[in-house]
C-alpha cells in the first residue's frame, strides 16, 4: 500500500467517525496528500525511515509552520506559527505525514477535555455503550482519535497527567518522559518545570517508534538534557526475569474503587508468571503532590500566560479604549474559565507576602516527594499502580466541582513533580470501560519501561 492510500483511507475514516468524538481541532487534508506524495517518492528512491509515510497526527499544543495552532484557546483560534516546534520538525524530517491537529483542554489544563474553546471531546469506549463519557484530558483528542482508530498514533503532553490518564481512560498505551527528554521548544508552555511531551498509541511498540522520532538533545530549549538516544525498539522484547516491581501502598488506598484495584493487581500477577518479583514500597510523601501541584503549576501558568496581552499575537478585542482596556478586555475575553482560576490562584501564590507561604512551601514538598522515589528506586526497579481512580466519568460530571476532577490526577501528578517517565497500559475493563496499567520508572529508563509494557501487551 502506498503513503498516499493509507492517508486517503484514514483520512476518510476522520471524516465518517470523527462528527462522533471532535478529536480533531485542524485537519490538514491537503498538507497530508501533498506530504504522502513525497513520502511514496522518498520511500521509491530508496531513502525511507521507519516514520517515512506513516500518518499521524499532532496534539494542538504543538507548533506547526503554516498551520493553526490553537492550544485549545479562543486566544490561539487564529494563530498560525511561523515556525515548527522541535518535535514537528522532527516527525517532519522523518517522513511522517500529520493528518492535523488533536483537541485538547484550553493550554492543557483539565482532566476531561471539557475546557476546550473547540468543544468537548467524547469517549469512543463511552459511546460504544451510548453513553457521552469523557476521554480524559488533557490529550484527549489524541487519546480518543488513536482509541478510534482515526490514526495509528498521535503526540502528547503530561503537566500532571495528560498523556497516561487519557490513555487509560481510552484503552490506549501513552508514554511520558524523564522531564528534559523530549524538546519543549515550540511546545506552547503550561507549567514549564512540569511539561513534557511524549507518546500516544495502541500498542508500547508504536510508542518505542514515536520515542525513537522525539527524544533528543536539544539547544533551542535550555532544560533539555544531553544524552544518548538509544534505539527503543531494541530492547522490548528483553526477558523479565527478575524485574522488581514495587506497589506504593499509598496508590492502593481507599479512593480506589475495588473493581480497579483487582484489574491492577491481575495485571501485576501477570508480570509474577514472567518472572518479576513483587514487593511493597511507601511513598510518604505522595499525599502531598495534589496540593503542590496546585500551587506550583499554576505559578508557571500565570507567569507563562502573560504573554497572550493582544499585543503580539493572537486574540485582541474589538476597539480597545487605551492599553489597559486592551490587555484586560483581551484577556477576559479570550481566556475560559478554567484558565483563569488557574491565572488567579497563581497570581496570588507568586505574590509579594505570600511567597513563601506558599510557593516555596511547595517547592520543598516537592523535594521531598522526588526524594520518595529515589529511595523507593534503590530497592526496585519499576514500580506499578493504577494510572486513575476510576474509568471515564460522564461529561459535565465534575465541571462544577474542581476540586474533584483535580483528584482524577491523584496517582498521577507526583510523578511530574519528581520528573520521572511513565506510562499507562491497557489493563482490562470495568463495566465496559478501560483501566490502565500505570508504570513508573527511574530517571531515563524509558526503554525498561516501554520493555515491560511490551510483555503484557
Ligand atoms: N489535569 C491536570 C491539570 O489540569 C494535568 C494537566 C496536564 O498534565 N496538562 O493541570
Amino acid at each position: 500500500i502506498s503513503s498516499v492510500e493509507l492517508t486517503q483511507q484514514f483520512l476518510e475514516r476522520i471524516r465518517q467517525e470523527d462528527g462522533k468524538y471532535n478529536s480533531f481541532i485542524t485537519i490538514t487534508e491537503d498538507q497530508a496528500l501533498a506530504d504522502a506524495k513525497a513520502a511514496d517518492e522518498q520511500r521509491a528512491a530508496g531513502n525511507a525511515t521507519a516514520w517515512t509515510g506513516i500518518p499521524f497526527a499532532h496534539k494542538d499544543i504543538f507548533c506547526t509552520n503554516g498551520v493553526r495552532t490553537t492550544c485549545g484557546s479562543k486566544m490561539l483560534a487564529d494563530f498560525v506559527p511561523p515556525y515548527d516546534a522541535t518535535v514537528t520538525e522532527n516527525f517532519r524530517r522523518a517522513g511522517a505525514v500529520s493528518l492535523g491537529k488533536t483537541n485538547m483542554d484550553e493550554f492543557a489544563m483539565g482532566s476531561s477535555n471539557e475546557s476546550s474553546h473547540f468543544g468537548p471531546v467524547t469517549n469512543p469506549w463511552g459511546l460504544a455503550k451510548g453513553e457521552k463519557r469523557v476521554p480524559g484530558g488533557s490529550s484527549g483528542g489524541s487519546a480518543a482519535a488513536v482509541a478510534a482508530r482515526l490514526v495509528p498514533a498521535a503526540t502528547a503532553t503530561d503537566t500532571g497527567g495528560s498523556i497516561r490518564q487519557p490513555a487509560a481512560l481510552c484503552g490506549v498505551t501513552g508514554l511520558k518522559p524523564t522531564y528534559g527528554r523530549v524538546s519543549r521548544y515550540g511546545m506552547i508552555a503550561f507549567a514549564s518545570s512540569l511539561d513534557q511531551g511524549g507518546t500516544m498509541a495502541r500498542t508500547a511498540e508504536d510508542n518505542a517508534l514515536m520515542l525513537n522520532v522525539m527524544a533528543g538533545f536539544d539547544p533551542k530549549d535550555s532544560t533539555s538534557l544531553d544524552r544518548e538516544v538509544p534505539d527503543y525498539t531494541a530492547t522490548l522484547n528483553e526477558p523479565l526475569k527478575g524485574l522488581r516491581i514495587g506497589l506504593p501502598k499509598e496508590y492502593f488506598s481507599d479512593q480506589l474503587s475495588p473493581a480497579m484495584e483487582e484489574q491492577v493487581r491481575a495485571a501485576v500477577r501477570e508480570y509474577e508468571k514472567l518472572g518479576a518479583t513483587v514487593k511493597e514500597v511507601s511513598l510518604p510523601n505522595a499525599k502531598l503532590a495534589i496540593a503542590a501541584y496546585y500551587v506550583i503549576a499554576p505559578a508557571e501558568a500565570s507567569a507563562n500566560l502573560s504573554r497572550f496581552d493582544g499585543v503580539r499575537y493572537g486574540y485582541r478585542c474589538d476597539d480597545p479604549k487605551d492599553l489597559m482596556d486592551l490587555y484586560t478586555r483581551t484577556r477576559a475575553e479570550g481566556f475560559g474559565t478554567e484558565v483563569k482560576r488557574r491565572i488567579l490562584v497563581g497570581t496570588y501564590a507568586l505574590s509579594a507576602g505570600y511567597f513563601d507561604a506558599y510557593y516555596l512551601k511547595a517547592q520543598k514538598v516537592r523535594r521531598l516527594i522526588r526524594q520518595d522515589f529515589i529511595n523507593a528506586f534503590s530497592e526496585v526497579d519499576v514500580l506499578m499502580s493504577p494510572t486513575t481512580p476510576s474509568p471515564a466519568f460522564i461529561q459535565g460530571e465534575k465541571t462544577n466541582d474542581p476540586v474533584t476532577m483535580y483528584l482524577e490526577d491523584v496517582f498521577t501528578i507526583a510523578i511530574n513533580l519528581a520528573g520521572l517517565p511513565a506510562m499507562s497500559v491497557p489493563a482490562g475493563f470495568v463495566d465496559g470501560l478501560p483501566v490502565g496499567l500505570q508504570i513508573i520508572g527511574d530517571y531515563f529508563s524509558e526503554a525498561r519501561l516501554l520493555n515491560a509494557a511490551h510483555q503484557f501487551q
